[in-house]
C-alpha cells in the first residue's frame, strides 16, 4: 500500500473567495496528515492565496498552487476577470460568460495531469466545478465532491426537487419544507441550488450529474451541528458522505496570525492597527459588520445600517468594501459625515477584512453577517453570536440554521433576496430602526441574549474539539484519506503511475 506520502490529491475550487479559502484550509488539513496536495486555480485566484499557501509551505506543509490560465477573453470576459467577485455589478449576462470560460479549464485541467510523473489518488472537486467530472473519468481518477454550503442547505434543496416542489410554487410562494428534519419555511427565491436559474440549465445538471457519479461526498461542516442534516443528505443520495469542518477551527488556523490576518487575500488596513483599537475595547463590546465577498448593499440600505449603526451606541467594526466602487458610499462616509460622527467608536474597513483576526479578538460580541456559510462557521466556532442579515443562495438557510436550531441568532428582518425587491424600493428592507432594535436585542443583557452567548460558547467548544485528534471531523477526515487510497489501490492504480495515453481514447 503507498505510504501517506507518496499519496497526492489534486483540489479544484471555484474561482470564488468562499469556496476558495476553505478548499485551502481543506488542503493544508490533508497536508497535515502526509499526503501531497496540489489546489489547482487561475492565475488572479493563485496570487490571492499565495501567501497563505506558501505560509504553509515554509511550515513543512507538502502543499502546491499550480495556475491554470482561463481563456476569458475569448468568451468575452475582460482580461483579468476570474473571480465571482470581479463578475458582480455587471449584466447577468456576465456571469454566463464566466462559467463557460471556467468550464473550459477542464483541457487544461487535464494535460497538466496528463503530465504529472504519478497519478493522483484523488481529485476533491468543488460541487461548482462539475466539469472535473468527464476529466477524472477519462483518466480513472477517484472523484469527491465538496460542498462549500451548509448540509441544511443542500438537504433542503434536495428535498424540494425530490417532491417537485419547485415546479408547482411560485417565486414568493412560501413553503414548508417537506422530508426536513426539522420546520423550516421558505420560498423557491430563498431556497434555491446554486445553478436553479434560468439559463444555467446545463450547468445545474452538470453539477447534479457529478454529485451523482462521486466517489463521495464532502462538507465544511461538523456533526455537533449539522449531524441530522448530514446524515439524512448521505441517505438520500446513497454516498458517502464525510464533515470535516469548520475547516476555520482547525489549530493551524486559530494559533497562526498571519494565517489568519491573510485569508483569502492580504487585508486593505493595517491589521496592527485593528487590533490595537480592539484592544482598547470592553470584552464583548464591539458589534463586527460583514457583508462577505460578493454582496453589494444598495447606497440606500448602506444608508439606513449606517444611521442604525449610529444609533445604537456601540462601537463597530464595519468592512465596507462599497466604499471602494460606490461614490454615493463614499459620499455617505465622508461628505456627509458619517465617519467623522462615529469615529471615537466606529472604524471602517474600506474593502477588504481581517475577517478571522477580528472575530476572534475578545473584544468582539457580535457579527452582523450575511449568512455565508464561511462567515456563520466563523461565527460558530469563535463563539459570536449573529445578527443574521441573508442576501442570497444559501444564507436563508444559514439564518434559519443560525437562529431556529442553533439559537444563536436574532434576526433583522430581511425576507427575499435584494433583487426582488422592487425598484421603487431602492433595495431597502431594513431600516434603521430595524438595525438599532436588532443590535440592542443581540448585545444586550436580556436574558435571551445572555442564553445566545452561552450557547455560542458552548457551540465554539464543541467545533475546536471536532478538529482536534479524536474529534468527529478529524476522525472523518483521516476516514476519507484511508477510503481513497483503498479505492485507488482496488482500480489497480496503486502500481500503475501510467494514465489511459489521450491517443490510445482516439
Ligand atoms: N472575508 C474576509 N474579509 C472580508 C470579507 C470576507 O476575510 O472583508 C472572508 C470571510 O472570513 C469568509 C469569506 O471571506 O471566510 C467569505 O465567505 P462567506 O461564505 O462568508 O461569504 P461569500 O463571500 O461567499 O458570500
Amino acid at each position: 500500500m503507498a505510504t501517506s506520502s507518496e499519496l497526492h490529491f489534486v483540489l479544484v475550487p471555484l474561482a470564488a473567495q468562499g469556496h476558495i479559502i476553505p478548499m485551502v484550509d481543506v488542503a493544508r488539513l490533508i497536508a497535515a496528515c502526509g499526503p501531497r496536495v496540489t489546489i489547482v486555480t487561475t492565475p488572479v485566484n493563485a496570487a490571492r492565496n499565495r501567501a497563505t499557501v506558501d505560509g504553509a509551505r515554509t511550515a513543512g506543509l507538502p502543499l502546491d498552487l499550480v495556475e491554470l490560465p482561463l481563456s476569458g477573453p475569448r468568451h468575452g470576459l475582460p482580461e483579468g476577470m476570474e473571480a465571482v467577485d470581479q463578475v458582480i455589478g455587471h449584466e447577468p449576462a456576465m456571469y454566463i460568460k464566466f462559467l463557460s470560460a471556467i468550464w473550459d479549464l477542464a483541457g487544461p485541467l487535464e494535460e497538466y495531469i496528463r503530465a504529472l510523473p504519478r497519478r493522483p489518488v484523488c481529485l476533491v472537486a468543488d460541487a461548482s466545478s462539475p466539469w472535473t467530472a468527464p476529466v477524472c473519468a477519462r483518466l480513472g481518477i477517484p472523484r469527491l465532491v465538496m460542498h462549500f454550503p451548509s448540509a441544511y442547505f443542500q438537504l433542503a434543496v434536495h428535498c424540494l426537487t425530490a417532491h417537485g416542489v419547485h415546479d408547482r410554487v411560485d417565486e414568493m410562494e412560501p413553503f414548508e419544507v417537506p422530508g426536513f428534519p426539522v420546520r423550516a419555511v421558505g420560498c423557491k427565491a430563498t431556497v434555491r441550488g446554486f445553478f436553479q436559474y434560468p439559463g444555467l440549465e446545463k450547468e445545474h445538471q452538470d453539477a447534479l450529474d457529478a454529485e451523482a457519479t462521486a466517489d463521495g461526498l464532502l462538507f465544511n461542516t461538523f456533526r455537533g451541528i449539522e449531524g441530522t442534516f448530514l446524515d439524512a443528505y448521505a441517505a438520500a443520495l446513497g454516498k458517502t458522505t464525510w464533515a470535516v469542518g469548520p475547516t476555520c477551527a482547525s489549530s493551524s488556523m486559530v494559533d497562526d496570525a498571519d494565517s489568519k490576518a491573510g485569508r483569502g487575500k492580504p487585508a486593505d488596513v493595517d491589521t496592527g492597527h485593528i487590533v490595537s483599537w480592539l484592544d482598547a475595547r470592553q470584552q464583548a463590546s464591539v458589534l463586527y459588520v460583514s457583508f462577505g465577498s460578493i454582496t453589494q448593499l444598495t447606497a440606500k440600505q448602506l444608508a439606513e445600517l449606517a444611521r442604525g449603526l449610529e444609533a445604537s451606541g456601540r462601537p463597530f467594526v464595519w468592512a465596507i468594501k462599497e466604499a471602494k466602487t460606490d461614490a454615493a458610499v463614499r459620499a455617505l462616509l465622508d461628505d456627509e459625515g458619517f465617519e467623522a460622527r462615529v469615529k471615537d467608536r466606529g472604524l471602517l474597513v474600506r474593502g477588504w477584512a481581517p475577517q478571522v483576526t477580528i472575530l476572534s479578538h475578545p473584544a468582539v460580541g457580535g457579527f452582523l453577517t450575511h449568512c455565508g456559510w464561511n462567515g456563520t462557521l466563523e461565527a460558530l466556532s469563535l463563539g459570536v453570536p449573529a445578527l443574521t442579515w441573508p442576501t442570497i443562495a444559501d444564507q436563508f438557510c444559514s439564518e434559519m440554521l443560525l437562529v431556529d436550531v442553533l439559537g444563536v441568532g436574532v434576526r433583522s428582518g430581511v425576507k427575499i433576496p435584494a433583487m426582488y425587491v422592487p425598484k421603487e424600493g431602492e433595495g431597502v428592507q431594513v431600516t434603521s430602526g430595524d438595525v438599532e432594535k436588532a443590535i440592542a436585542e443581540l448585545m444586550g443583557d436580556e436574558p435571551e441574549a445572555a442564553a445566545r452567548r452561552t450557547k455560542a460558547k458552548e457551540i465554539a467548544a464543541e467545533a475546536r474539539a471536532a478538529m482536534v485528534e479524536g474529534g468527529s471531523s478529524h476522525s472523518d477526515l483521516t476516514d476519507l484519506i484511508s477510503y481513497v487510497s483503498e479505492l485507488s489501490r482496488k482500480r489497480g492504480h496503486e502500481n500503475s503511475t501510467a494514465l489511459p495515453s489521450a491517443a490510445a481514447e482516439l
